[in-house]
Protein backbone atom coordinates (compact mmCIF):
# COMPACT_ATOMS: atom_id res chain seq x y z
CA UNK A 1 0.00 0.00 0.00
CA UNK A 2 1.70 3.56 -1.04
CA UNK A 3 2.13 5.59 2.03
CA UNK A 4 0.39 9.36 2.02
CA UNK A 5 3.49 11.46 1.05
CA UNK A 6 3.66 14.23 3.98
CA UNK A 7 2.56 17.83 3.19
CA UNK A 8 4.42 20.38 4.31
CA UNK A 9 3.31 24.19 4.87
CA UNK A 10 5.98 26.37 6.47
CA UNK A 11 3.70 29.36 7.21
CA UNK A 12 2.46 27.44 9.82
CA UNK A 13 3.83 28.39 13.37
CA UNK A 14 4.81 25.62 15.76
CA UNK A 15 4.59 25.62 19.22
CA UNK A 16 8.51 24.08 20.21
CA UNK A 17 7.12 24.57 23.70
CA UNK A 18 4.35 22.21 23.65
CA UNK A 19 7.89 19.80 21.63
CA UNK A 20 9.61 20.06 25.59
CA UNK A 21 12.28 22.48 23.65
CA UNK A 22 12.78 25.50 24.80
CA UNK A 23 14.62 28.79 23.78
CA UNK A 24 15.76 27.32 20.76
CA UNK A 25 12.34 29.19 18.20
CA UNK A 26 14.86 30.44 16.12
CA UNK A 27 17.10 27.99 15.51
CA UNK A 28 14.05 24.95 15.01
CA UNK A 29 12.37 27.46 12.62
CA UNK A 30 15.64 27.80 11.02
CA UNK A 31 16.16 23.59 10.64
CA UNK A 32 12.84 23.25 9.53
CA UNK A 33 13.07 25.78 6.85
CA UNK A 34 16.41 24.60 5.23
CA UNK A 35 15.42 20.65 5.67
CA UNK A 36 11.90 21.37 4.27
CA UNK A 37 11.93 24.08 1.95
CA UNK A 38 12.48 22.27 -1.20
CA UNK A 39 10.66 19.02 0.08
CA UNK A 40 7.00 21.19 -0.40
CA UNK A 41 7.76 21.63 -4.22
CA UNK A 42 6.83 18.60 -6.71
CA UNK A 43 9.07 16.01 -7.87
CA UNK A 44 8.72 17.74 -11.66
CA UNK A 45 9.36 21.33 -10.16
CA UNK A 46 12.75 20.17 -8.25
CA UNK A 47 14.06 18.88 -11.77
CA UNK A 48 12.80 21.87 -13.73
CA UNK A 49 14.48 24.32 -11.34
CA UNK A 50 17.49 22.16 -10.75
CA UNK A 51 17.14 22.04 -7.02
CA UNK A 52 18.76 19.68 -4.62
CA UNK A 53 17.30 19.00 -1.75
CA UNK A 54 19.72 19.68 1.77
CA UNK A 55 21.02 16.39 2.37
CA UNK A 56 23.11 16.77 5.75
CA UNK A 57 22.55 19.38 8.56
CA UNK A 58 25.39 19.76 11.52
CA UNK A 59 24.50 20.66 14.79
CA UNK A 60 26.88 22.45 16.83
CA UNK A 61 28.24 24.10 20.34
CA UNK A 62 28.55 23.59 23.67
CA UNK A 63 27.43 20.57 25.63
CA UNK A 64 23.76 20.91 27.67
CA UNK A 65 22.21 23.87 24.95
CA UNK A 66 20.07 21.03 23.81
CA UNK A 67 21.35 19.21 20.94
CA UNK A 68 20.32 15.94 21.84
CA UNK A 69 16.55 17.34 22.42
CA UNK A 70 16.05 18.36 19.20
CA UNK A 71 17.89 15.40 17.73
CA UNK A 72 15.09 13.30 19.54
CA UNK A 73 11.90 15.45 18.42
CA UNK A 74 13.42 16.10 15.07
CA UNK A 75 11.64 13.64 13.60
CA UNK A 76 8.11 14.44 14.38
CA UNK A 77 8.74 18.04 13.41
CA UNK A 78 9.52 16.86 10.09
CA UNK A 79 7.23 14.62 9.91
CA UNK A 80 9.47 12.01 8.74
CA UNK A 81 8.45 8.88 7.78
CA UNK A 82 11.24 6.91 10.02
CA UNK A 83 13.95 8.48 12.05
CA UNK A 84 17.13 6.81 13.73
CA UNK A 85 19.20 7.96 16.18
CA UNK A 86 22.69 6.34 16.81
CA UNK A 87 25.47 7.82 19.25
CA UNK A 88 28.72 8.30 17.44
CA UNK A 89 30.56 6.04 20.15
CA UNK A 90 28.13 2.94 19.59
CA UNK A 91 28.95 2.82 16.36
CA UNK A 92 32.48 1.73 16.85
CA UNK A 93 33.52 -1.64 16.97
CA UNK A 94 36.76 -3.19 17.43
CA UNK A 95 36.07 -6.14 14.28
CA UNK A 96 37.05 -4.66 11.16
CA UNK A 97 34.09 -4.00 8.93
CA UNK A 98 31.15 -3.63 11.28
CA UNK A 99 31.11 0.06 11.68
CA UNK A 100 30.93 -0.04 8.50
CA UNK A 101 28.34 -2.39 7.97
CA UNK A 102 26.19 -0.69 10.70
CA UNK A 103 26.47 2.59 8.82
CA UNK A 104 25.02 0.90 5.52
CA UNK A 105 22.36 -1.02 7.54
CA UNK A 106 21.16 2.55 8.59
CA UNK A 107 20.67 3.69 5.36
CA UNK A 108 19.11 0.51 3.95
CA UNK A 109 15.78 1.14 5.02
CA UNK A 110 15.44 4.47 3.29
CA UNK A 111 16.63 3.08 -0.07
CA UNK A 112 14.26 0.58 0.13
CA UNK A 113 11.84 2.80 0.59
CA UNK A 114 12.96 4.52 -2.14
CA UNK A 115 12.50 1.57 -4.12
CA UNK A 116 9.04 0.81 -3.20
CA UNK A 117 7.80 4.79 -3.03
CA UNK A 118 9.58 6.53 -5.69
CA UNK A 119 10.81 9.96 -5.62
CA UNK A 120 8.37 11.93 -3.41
CA UNK A 121 8.15 8.97 -0.44
CA UNK A 122 8.30 10.05 2.96
CA UNK A 123 11.46 11.70 4.52
CA UNK A 124 14.49 9.06 6.29
CA UNK A 125 16.10 11.40 9.32
CA UNK A 126 19.08 9.56 10.49
CA UNK A 127 20.85 11.12 13.16
CA UNK A 128 24.67 10.51 14.38
CA UNK A 129 25.05 11.86 18.09
CA UNK A 130 28.73 12.83 18.79
CA UNK A 131 29.24 12.21 15.98
CA UNK A 132 33.02 13.48 15.97
CA UNK A 133 33.70 9.74 18.16
CA UNK A 134 33.33 8.44 14.09
CA UNK A 135 34.43 11.17 11.91
CA UNK A 136 37.70 12.65 12.83
CA UNK A 137 40.50 14.10 10.09
CA UNK A 138 41.25 11.13 8.12
CA UNK A 139 45.25 10.23 8.61
CA UNK A 140 45.60 11.66 11.93
CA UNK A 141 44.15 8.51 14.18
CA UNK A 142 46.48 5.53 14.61
CA UNK A 143 43.86 3.12 13.71
CA UNK A 144 42.41 3.10 10.62
CA UNK A 145 38.57 2.12 11.85
CA UNK A 146 37.46 6.03 11.91
CA UNK A 147 39.03 6.56 8.22
CA UNK A 148 37.07 4.03 6.99
CA UNK A 149 33.75 5.00 8.67
CA UNK A 150 34.46 8.60 7.32
CA UNK A 151 34.62 7.02 3.93
CA UNK A 152 31.73 4.50 4.14
CA UNK A 153 29.27 7.50 5.58
CA UNK A 154 30.72 10.27 2.12
CA UNK A 155 30.31 7.95 0.25
CA UNK A 156 26.58 6.74 1.89
CA UNK A 157 26.05 10.85 1.52
CA UNK A 158 26.68 11.03 -2.21
CA UNK A 159 24.39 8.06 -2.56
CA UNK A 160 21.79 10.60 -1.56
CA UNK A 161 21.66 12.60 -4.68
CA UNK A 162 19.44 9.85 -6.41
CA UNK A 163 17.39 9.31 -3.47
CA UNK A 164 16.01 12.79 -2.15
CA UNK A 165 14.10 11.30 0.97
CA UNK A 166 17.15 10.92 3.14
CA UNK A 167 18.19 13.96 5.98
CA UNK A 168 21.30 12.92 7.71
CA UNK A 169 21.70 15.22 11.23
CA UNK A 170 25.16 15.15 12.60
CA UNK A 171 25.92 16.40 16.58
CA UNK A 172 28.38 17.35 17.59
CA UNK A 173 30.19 19.67 20.53
CA UNK A 174 33.49 19.51 18.82
CA UNK A 175 33.10 20.66 15.09
CA UNK A 176 36.80 21.21 14.67
CA UNK A 177 37.74 17.06 15.01
CA UNK A 178 35.63 16.17 11.86
CA UNK A 179 37.10 15.36 8.73
CA UNK A 180 36.58 18.20 6.38
CA UNK A 181 35.09 16.39 3.37
CA UNK A 182 31.82 15.54 5.56
CA UNK A 183 31.37 19.45 5.50
CA UNK A 184 31.30 20.49 1.70
CA UNK A 185 28.53 21.10 -0.20
CA UNK A 186 26.48 17.69 -0.86
CA UNK A 187 27.32 16.22 2.60
CA UNK A 188 26.67 18.86 5.99
CA UNK A 189 26.63 21.66 3.81
CA UNK A 190 24.10 23.58 6.33
CA UNK A 191 26.44 23.46 9.77
CA UNK A 192 24.20 25.50 12.26
CA UNK A 193 25.00 26.79 15.94
CA UNK A 194 22.89 25.83 18.63
CA UNK A 195 23.56 28.78 20.70
CA UNK A 196 25.36 29.39 23.92
CA UNK A 197 23.24 30.16 26.50
CA UNK A 198 19.43 30.83 26.25
CA UNK A 199 18.65 34.41 27.13
CA UNK A 200 15.89 35.44 29.82
CA UNK A 201 12.88 34.71 27.56
CA UNK A 202 14.50 31.10 26.82
CA UNK A 203 15.18 30.36 29.95
CA UNK A 204 11.59 30.99 31.12
CA UNK A 205 10.19 28.66 28.28
CA UNK A 206 12.65 26.27 30.13
CA UNK A 207 11.67 26.68 33.47
CA UNK A 208 7.82 26.00 32.02
CA UNK A 209 8.44 23.05 30.30
CA UNK A 210 10.51 21.40 33.16
CA UNK A 211 8.11 22.36 35.77
CA UNK A 212 4.80 21.73 33.71
CA UNK A 213 4.69 18.12 34.73
CA UNK A 214 5.23 19.43 38.63
CA UNK A 215 2.30 22.11 37.96
CA UNK A 216 0.01 19.25 36.48
CA UNK A 217 0.25 17.09 39.51
CA UNK A 218 -0.14 20.37 42.08
CA UNK A 219 3.55 19.81 43.37
CA UNK A 220 4.92 23.42 42.34
CA UNK A 221 5.11 25.20 45.48
CA UNK A 222 2.79 28.40 44.92
CA UNK A 223 5.99 30.66 45.91
CA UNK A 224 8.16 29.72 43.08
CA UNK A 225 7.91 32.53 40.23
CA UNK A 226 9.34 30.91 37.65
CA UNK A 227 9.82 34.64 35.89
CA UNK A 228 12.49 35.55 39.21
CA UNK A 229 13.88 32.80 38.34
CA UNK A 230 14.46 32.72 34.87
CA UNK A 231 15.77 36.47 35.57
CA UNK A 232 18.53 35.00 38.05
CA UNK A 233 19.66 32.08 36.30
CA UNK A 234 22.10 34.32 33.40
CA UNK A 235 24.76 32.38 32.43
CA UNK A 236 22.53 28.79 32.95
CA UNK A 237 22.49 26.71 30.07
CA UNK A 238 19.13 24.26 29.11
CA UNK A 239 20.50 21.26 30.71
CA UNK A 240 21.87 23.78 33.99
CA UNK A 241 18.22 24.83 34.67
CA UNK A 242 16.90 20.88 34.15
CA UNK A 243 19.59 20.37 36.98
CA UNK A 244 18.34 22.97 38.88
CA UNK A 245 15.07 21.87 39.20
CA UNK A 246 16.19 18.16 39.99
CA UNK A 247 17.83 19.47 42.51
CA UNK A 248 15.27 21.39 44.13
CA UNK A 249 13.29 18.01 43.14
CA UNK A 250 15.38 16.11 45.50
CA UNK A 251 15.22 18.51 48.64
CA UNK A 252 11.96 18.16 48.21
CA UNK A 253 12.28 14.36 48.13
CA UNK A 254 14.46 14.44 50.92
CA UNK A 255 11.63 16.64 53.20
CA UNK A 256 12.88 19.85 53.17
CA UNK A 257 10.04 22.41 53.24
CA UNK A 258 10.09 25.19 50.50
CA UNK A 259 11.86 28.57 51.13
CA UNK A 260 9.36 31.40 52.20
CA UNK A 261 9.50 34.72 50.43
CA UNK A 262 11.75 36.21 53.71
CA UNK A 263 14.14 33.62 53.01
CA UNK A 264 15.03 34.92 49.67
CA UNK A 265 18.76 35.66 50.42
CA UNK A 266 19.02 31.61 51.06
CA UNK A 267 17.11 31.00 47.97
CA UNK A 268 19.94 33.15 46.29
CA UNK A 269 22.53 31.04 47.88
CA UNK A 270 21.28 27.66 46.28
CA UNK A 271 21.32 29.43 43.22
CA UNK A 272 24.88 29.79 43.57
CA UNK A 273 25.33 26.38 45.14
CA UNK A 274 23.82 24.65 41.61
CA UNK A 275 25.66 27.20 39.14
CA UNK A 276 28.60 24.86 40.11
CA UNK A 277 26.45 21.99 39.40
CA UNK A 278 26.05 23.42 35.75
CA UNK A 279 29.73 24.13 35.40
CA UNK A 280 30.29 20.55 36.15
CA UNK A 281 27.89 19.35 33.66
CA UNK A 282 28.76 21.83 31.38
CA UNK A 283 32.68 20.32 31.69
CA UNK A 284 30.94 16.87 31.25
P1 LIG B 1 25.51 17.23 25.08
O1 LIG B 1 26.35 17.73 23.96
O2 LIG B 1 26.21 17.17 26.40
O3 LIG B 1 24.73 16.00 24.76
P2 LIG B 1 23.27 18.75 24.44
O4 LIG B 1 23.46 20.11 23.88
O5 LIG B 1 22.96 17.65 23.52
O6 LIG B 1 24.51 18.40 25.30
P3 LIG B 1 21.04 17.90 25.91
O7 LIG B 1 21.60 16.55 26.23
O8 LIG B 1 19.99 17.96 24.89
O9 LIG B 1 22.18 18.91 25.54
O10 LIG B 1 20.54 18.62 27.23
C1 LIG B 1 20.59 17.97 28.47
C2 LIG B 1 19.23 18.04 29.16
O11 LIG B 1 18.96 19.42 29.48
C3 LIG B 1 18.10 17.61 28.24
O12 LIG B 1 17.75 16.27 28.45
C4 LIG B 1 16.97 18.50 28.66
O13 LIG B 1 16.30 17.92 29.75
C5 LIG B 1 17.63 19.76 29.19
N1 LIG B 1 17.62 20.82 28.19
C6 LIG B 1 18.70 21.30 27.54
N2 LIG B 1 18.36 22.26 26.70
C7 LIG B 1 17.02 22.40 26.79
C8 LIG B 1 16.07 23.23 26.14
N3 LIG B 1 16.44 24.11 25.22
N4 LIG B 1 14.75 23.10 26.47
C9 LIG B 1 14.36 22.19 27.39
N5 LIG B 1 15.21 21.37 28.05
C10 LIG B 1 16.53 21.47 27.76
Amino acid sequence: QRKRTPTYDLNIPIDYNALGIGGLDKELTEIRRRALASRTLSPQEVEEMEIEHVRGILLYGPPGTGKTLIARKIGGLLKAASTKIVNGPEILDKYVGVSEQRIRELFAAAECDQDRQGANSGLHVIIFDEIDAICKKRGEMDNHVNDTIVDQLLAKMDGIEQLNNILVIGITNLPELLDSALLRPGRFEIQMKVINLPDEAGRLQIFEIRTAKLKENNKLDGSVNLKELAKKTKQYSGAGIAGLITMADFKRALGEKPKKKEEKDQNEQNVDESSSLKKSEEKE
